[in-house]
């Protein structure tokens, strides 16, 4: 970890660390545990830098939680969001409009891919997703030709989608979810094609993505009854950075086609860039009817979120007032002109820097440098698509048994991390890696060298339950 001159005094910096063990509940972070250590403040960033009170810099090695794009400060994006202060700093949709949601709206349909010209904004992946939700669900109660019985939603294995009830109905990780289970209703549970663990014990390419075989039965069974399917295309994130066969999506799209019903894409994490495409949709040449876009949206600035839809399903929710069509449906901070201003100039940048065009080479450089970490002792799989990596940490090569629990193993190698220069977060055993495009090769290197490090001194020092 680099230092520069100590920038605060150690009194503020005691007097914030104590302020945060007392009032602030961190999310998804137990907070006995989180007390036992003086928390890492950050008070400022750089590029694809964070910097803490103390004047420390770190690896913004997961884009702060996935949403960082350009890096922090970027002077683009910090100008729009300045003289838009200057403007207005929220007016509300509901009925009326502002120019900046306007101007983003056109953007997005016209980045998206395919045709998916309406755009409903709202503020975090968690309501995009319970937007899409909501639409599909109203969708075919209004359509042309009503099919009211289409109230399910189909759902993976693994999946995550949110933390909001729709959102976490259709999700699959059983830590997270299964105790929500009263509030909930009853997804339709599709096998995920997580290779390293195939659920049917078979392996790809040979298995001709046999996966989908519970898909096919759900669809006999229930497919008259469903509204849509929503998948994570190409990388499930949450679930360890699942990377979908070649394939797999396209044919959820096909069989979405032939049983009539609505594919919901969440591109929450896998948009704007991440996978290496604009969007992940895009590595399949598929184009979703609903599709779930947040976090890297505002170049990771602003809580932002927007659901877009196809023309067809927002004819349907159109009629007379009394015809009670409306979608009932909004958040307060809905279109805010700050954040759709800093979407704006995000994509701006990609635009004039051509980012996903010289992200590739950086792209081969993160494999060449994650190629490094395979002969590891207990490195089980490394999974990448882009800037999007996994890297799946296991008790037992041969037979993949993943450590205990208690061994927390993942925060280990977090924690070690920090102590190194870099913030990573990971999801149980998989260290994730999902740095910004911005990251220089020097950085890439520097960061994967950092977690190798990590690993190695997190499982010599014995603690991990192996
Ligand atoms: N969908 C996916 C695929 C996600 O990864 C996430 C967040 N990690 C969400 C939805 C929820 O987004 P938010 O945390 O912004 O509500």
């Amino acid at each position: 970890m680099s230092s520069e001159a100590n920038i605060d005094s150690p009194e503020r910096t005691r007097r914030l660390a104590e302020a945060d063990l007392r009032h602030l509940w961190h999310p998804f972070t137990q907070m006995q545990e989180y007390g036992r250590q003086p928390p890492l403040i950050i008070e400022r960033g750089e590029g694809a830098e964070l910097i803490d009170l103390e004047g420390n810099h770190y690896l913004d090695g997961v884009s702060s939680l996935w949403v960082n794009v350009h890096g922090h400060r970027r002077r683009e994006i910090d100008a729009a969001v300045v003289d838009q202060i200057g403007r207005i700093a929220h007016s509300t949709l509901l009925g009326i409009s502002n120019v900046p949601a306007i101007e983003l709206a056109v953007r997005l349909a016209a980045v998206a891919p395919g045709a998916l010209p309406r755009v409903f904004f709202s503020d975090d992946g968690s309501t995009a997703v319970e937007a899409a939700l909501k639409i599909a669900l109203q969708y075919w109660r209004q359509r042309r030709s009503p099919d009211p019985k289409r109230t399910r939603f189909i759902a993976l294995t693994h999946a995550y989608h949110g933390d909001t009830i729709g959102a976490v109905s259709v999700g699959g990780i059983s830590l997270f979810h299964e105790r929500f289970r009263p509030l909930l209703f009853d997804a339709l549970r599709i096998d995920a094609p997580y290779c390293y663990r195939c659920p049917l014990d078979r392996t790809h390419p040979e298995c001709g993505l046999a996966c989908l075989d519970s898909l096919d039965r759900v669809l006999r069974d229930h497919g008259p009854e469903a509204a849509a399917l929503i998948v994570e295309p190409m990388v499930m994130g949450a679930a360890g950075m699942i990377v979908q066969p070649p394939g797999y999506l396209r044919a959820l799209r096909e069989r979405c086609d032939r049983h009539g019903l609505l594919l919901i894409a969440d591109e929450v994490a896998t948009g704007f860039g991440r996978t290496g495409r604009m969007f992940a949709c895009e590595h399949e040449g598929i184009v979703p009817d609903l599709l779930a876009l947040a976090k890297g949206i505002t170049g990771g600035y602003l809580p932002l979120a927007a659901t877009l839809a196809t023309e067809e399903i927002y004819e349907a929710f159109l009629g007379e007032r009394e015809e009670k069509r409306t979608f009932f449906h909004g958040h307060s901070y809905t279109g805010n002109p700050l954040a759709c201003r800093a979407a704006l100039a995000s994509l701006d940048i990609f635009d004039s820097e051509g980012t996903l065009a010289s992200m590739q080479e950086k792209i081969t450089r993160l494999t060449s440098a994650l190629d490094d970490l395979r002969d590891l002792p207990l490195v089980g799989e490394i999974r990448q698509l882009g800037f999007m990596v996994g890297i799946e940490l296991v008790r037992d090569l041969s037979t993949r048994e993943p450590f205990p629990v208690e061994g927390a193993v993942g925060v280990r190698v977090t924690m070690e991390a920090r102590s190194r220069g870099a913030v990573i977060r990971p999801l149980g055993d998989v260290i994730v890696l999902m740095p910004p495009l911005c990251i220089t090769e020097e950085q890439i290197d520097r960061l994967v060298k950092i977690v190798r490090l990590s690993i190695t001194a997190a499982l010599e020092s014995g603690d991990c339950g192996d």
